[in-house]
């Protein structure tokens, strides 16, 4: 039978008390979210915190709105709730993209942007899409605010720069001018499981040329979800297949993906290619205002 050990709960009242029960319980309390992740690992024992602190009370942390030229996701927003939101949709299509495929409506009911991206899974399919988008994070603790990039952010797997007395409270993501296209491409063994391999990408033009390319990878041992040196190379690019294939070639050669149940290391090298191509033509397409389009994965 899988149970949880003991632990005490406490239920924050602010962003301020969540952060003062941080710091009184030490490193050996966490915060509770959708507990999507947090408790299957509690009733593994693969965690045993002493303290839950549990953050579902603070409405102040779950809102999605444009201010100062910027999308921005409170923590504690669920993933339906960024699926169904028009601004994400209208603004980053490869948000919407990436919520359709991850796991299930109760899942997503739930689960929330900031959980997703604290569990830090090597997996995980927001982290690559907000490395595409080089999204900003916002991190509140006992001295105030401080950000740090999408790239920064993950230390390694299952670990990020939030310190024990931190909370991670909001993403930013900068809504720039003119032409531009982003979108998500994923493929996982069933509907609504992990990712063997995906993709994300953005694009800005100038005419035909690439002013500005984001790659996001997940699953495929992508250095801080990131393709940078694909990036790199697009960066004044001409947007043409020949630039896609080249940039996708890149991005596998500098993936160092492992072999495990969900398939083989040559596999998700493979997929890292194929996706990021298909992820740059829908960008693209996308960034010329040829509509949203089906994942070539789901066709
Ligand atoms: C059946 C199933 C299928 C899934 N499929 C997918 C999938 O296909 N793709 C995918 O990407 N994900 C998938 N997931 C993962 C799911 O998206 C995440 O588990 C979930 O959204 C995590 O968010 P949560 O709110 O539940 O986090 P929790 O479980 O509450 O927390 C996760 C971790 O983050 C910490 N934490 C949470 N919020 C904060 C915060 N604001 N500041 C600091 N620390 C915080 C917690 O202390 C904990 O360590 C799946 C999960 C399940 C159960």
């Amino acid at each position: 039978m899988q149970v949880p050990a003991y632990v005490e709960y406490e239920k924050a009242a602010s962003v301020e008390h969540a952060i003062a029960l941080l710091t009184r319980f030490g490193p050996e309390a966490r915060i509770l979210a959708g507990g999507h992740s947090l408790i299957p690992m509690m009733k593994l024992r693969l965690a045993q915190p002493e303290t839950l602190i549990d953050i579902n009370g603070l409405s102040e942390l779950c809102y999605l709105r444009v201010t100062d030229g910027q999308l921005r996701i409170g923590a504690l927003t669920r993933h339906a709730q960024l699926l169904d939101s028009a601004a994400a949709g209208e603004h980053f299509a490869i948000l919407h993209d990436a919520e359709r495929v991850i796991a299930d409506p109760i899942v997503r009911n739930w689960g929330t942007v900031g959980g997703s991206l604290c569990q830090a899974d090597p997996s995980e399919d927001l982290s690559a899409a907000f490395a595409a988008l080089k999204a900003t994070m916002v991190i509140q603790g006992p001295g105030g605010s401080r950000t740090v990039s999408a790239r920064e952010f993950h230390t390694g797997p299952y670990e990020t720069v939030v310190a024990p007395h931190e909370l991670l409270t909001e993403i930013r993501i900068t809504i720039r001018p003119g032409a531009g296209g982003s979108a998500y491409e994923k493929v996982g063994r069933r509907v609504g499981d992990w990712p063997v391999g995906a993709a994300g990408a953005a694009i800005w033009l100038a005419g035909d040329t690439i002013a500005e390319a984001g790659i996001g990878l997940t699953a495929v041992g992508a250095p801080h979800f990131a393709a940078a040196e694909a990036e790199d190379f697009l960066n004044g690019a001409p947007a043409t297949e020949a630039s896609f294939a080249q940039a996708g070639q890149i991005a596998a050669e500098h993936c160092q993906p492992s072999s495990d149940q969900r398939g083989p290391a040559d596999y998700k090298r493979h997929l890292a290619r194929e996706l990021t191509v298909r992820a740059l033509r829908r960008a693209l397409a996308r960034a010329k205002g040829a509509g949203q389009g089906a994942p070539e994965a789901s066709r």
